[in-house]
């Protein structure tokens, strides 16, 4: 390296030999002959960009030799100016050197690219003389592994099919760069059970960068079904229930939740012709209580139908019907008249052909009657009762247990005995003639043949109770009257 001062120095001497060139005119060879060597050494400093050295010079043969070589001082720095900088980081001043004055960029830069990878993304490095660096990524660049399709993927390896037999977890190998793994990282997080809610496992499956065939990142999780804590309340609160039965308020000692201890399920229950409407409440713990709006019940609405082998009642609102049938009426009576010990057979009558209106006069009575009957009681009906009071399916039980007490029919022999002593008496008390034998009895109702004065005579007609049966017994007509309840009476002979 010269320096501005050798050069000087050569110059100079340059200049000497040619002032005195003239004065010592001698052989070349006169001169190299002349032991007069001369050295001459130069110290030169450094300065802020140079540096210092000792310079050996032999004047003579003007050989050079350096040494004692001294760094540059380097600049001292004014104030820096980052206005200008040539990267893009805050990190390339200009400044003035306050030694030198030199005027210009700090430092130099060195610039490196990298280019992405599969799995590395690509950035620019700077790096400058002072030895700061700087990068900047080309953020999202990095290329992925290529997988390449679908049935390149190896499904046969899937590390979550225990867990997770509906996951495909495949392993691909990079067609790019030979790299060789699963397809999906996975994040698997436990999460702890509350008070109120089971504890689970989360399974994320990411899928690392990669071209090829695409799998969509996704998120499961298996639960731990039941393994919520329930509250640990403390001191119940009953102060402030919100249903007529127990609705306490509590706090969790574990989570601080403060509220009611259960929730309710209420449902109201509309009255119907029978039973009263109520509210029943179900706890969340399936206790229940219910309450009741008592005497709501509305009681059939009946319409009363004459259907004439019997009576219909029948709720114009629920449909529930039920019958009185005209021979229970009848039997009915019959019973309580011989309880009573009075005549009934009025009624008898009447109950033939049951009439609505007779029904509803009757059933009053009806009704008394069972009580005192059932009171065995039975100086006196008790007529009292309105309709309005009368509940039909005690009727209708009433009916029947009347029925269970009605007389057994009379066996064909007993009622031949009966009729003959009826039509005898009658016979004699007409005077006309004399019945000498009840010949047969077929049935209750059918045929009756009686011998009177040694003639057989046919007594037919009609059929069922209550119908009366008329026969000619030498010029008389004798009517017979057959009642249901298996009575038989002449009632005329005229
Ligand atoms: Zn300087
Ligand atoms: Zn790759
Ligand atoms: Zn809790
Ligand atoms: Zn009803």
């Amino acid at each position: 390296m010269k320096t501005k001062t050798q050069k000087s120095i050569i110059l100079l001497s340059v200049l000497i030999v040619a002032l005195i060139a003239p004065a010592f005119v001698m052989p070349v060879a006169a001169v190299a002959s002349i032991p007069t060597e001369k050295w001459v050494t130069t110290v030169v400093k450094p300065t802020c960009s140079t540096e210092g050295y000792t310079e050996l010079w032999n004047t003579v043969t003007d050989w050079k030799g350096y040494s004692d070589y001294v760094p540059a001082l380097g600049h001292v720095w004014g104030e820096f100016d980052y206005s200008q900088s040539r990267v893009p980081f805050d990190a390339d001043p200009v400044a003035t050197c306050e030694v030198c004055g030199w005027y210009g960029y700090v430092y130099s830069w060195e610039i490196t690219t990298v280019e992405a990878t599969c799995v590395a993304d690509g950035y620019i490095q700077y790096e400058n003389s002072g030895g700061w660096m700087g990068w900047i990524y080309d953020a999202e660049s990095a290329l992925g592994h290529d997988f390449g399709e679908f049935w390149d993927l190896d499904f046969s390896q899937s590390r979550v099919a225990d867990i997770l037999p509906h996951a495909n977890d495949p392993v691909g190998t990079c067609q790019t760069c030979g790299w060789t793994g699963y397809v999906f990282s996975w994040e698997i997080t436990e999460v702890e059970p509350t008070c109120t809610a089971d504890g689970y496992t989360s399974y994320t499956a990411n899928t690392i960068p990669h071209s090829g065939y695409e799998f969509e990142p996704w998120t499961t999780a298996i639960y731990n079904e039941g393994s919520a804590l329930g509250h640990n309340w403390g001191e119940f609160d009953y102060s402030q229930g919100r249903v007529p039965f127990a609705d306490p308020v509590a706090t969790c000692e574990r989570c601080g939740w403060h509220g009611y201890v259960y929730s309710w399920e209420i449902t109201e229950t509309e009255p119907t012709c029978t039973a009263d409407g109520y509210t029943q409440y179900t706890r969340s713990d399936c206790w229940m209580g219910w309450t009741y709006d008592e005497g709501s019940a509305l009681g059939h609405d009946f319409a009363v139908t004459d259907l004439g082998w019997g009576i219909e009642y029948k709720c114009e609102r629920c449909g529930y019907a039920t019958y009185i049938y005209a021979d229970e009426l009848y039997a009915a009576i019959e019973i309580a008249n011989n309880f009573l010990g009075s005549d009934f057979s009025a009624y008898t009558e009447e109950s033939v052909a049951v009439a609505k209106t007779w029904v509803e006069a009757k059933l009053g009575e009806l009704y008394g009657l069972r009580c005192d009957i059932f009171r065995g009681e039975m100086t006196q009906p008790v007529l009292e009762q309105s309709l309005s009071d009368i509940n039909i399916d005690g009727n209708i039980a009433y009916a029947q247990s009347l029925l269970v007490e009605k007389p057994k029919a009379k066996t064909s022999a007993e009622w031949c005995a009966d009729i003959e002593a009826t039509i005898k008496t009658a016979m004699s008390n007409a005077g006309t003639g004399k019945i000498t034998d009840i010949i047969s009895w077929e049935g209750k109702t059918t045929v009756i043949t009686v011998t009177i004065n040694e003639v057989d005579y046919r007594f037919t007609g009609g059929n069922g109770a209550n119908s009366d049966k008329r026969c000619i017994i030498d010029g008389v007509t004798y009517t017979i009257n057959i009642q249901g309840n298996g009575n038989w009476r002449v009632i005329s002979s005229a």
